[in-house]
């Protein structure tokens, strides 16, 4: 039976410039190779079979803002990244980057 699981997951630009394989890793902790020049939009993870849709932003963000089961806003690994992952961060951490990106966003709104 096919796990009809999709997850979606943000990647930095500039982690897929290069010639070296990025690695897209899974909810699951299963992780997918891929080889350069990216051309796939979506993977299957090996180990539970979701469909991983990978969504490329341009450079490196760090982090981009969701909503989370709650409905508050909440903090979205972006994978390739060079900041730290978002498991690795204080609370204190996690909410000033929050802070700062509710920020940019009203910033670009009122422009
Ligand atoms: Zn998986």
């Amino acid at each position: 039976m096919n796990n009809e699981n999709i997850l979606y997951t943000f990647i930095a630009g500039i982690a897929i410039q290069g010639n070296n394989p990025f690695i897209v890793q899974c909810n699951c902790g299963g992780e997918i190779t891929i080889m350069p020049p990216m051309q796939e939009n979506q993977v299957v993870c090996p180990m539970c079979e979701t469909t991983i849709k990978l969504l490329v932003i341009e450079g490196d963000p760090g982090y981009v803002i969701g909503q989370g089961a709650d409905g508050e806003p909440t903090l979205l690994t972006v994978q390739g990244s060079v900041e730290k992952p978002i498991n690795m961060l204080s609370k204190e951490e996690r909410e000033a980057i929050l802070k700062k990106v509710k920020d940019n966003i009203k910033g670009k709104t009122n422009e």
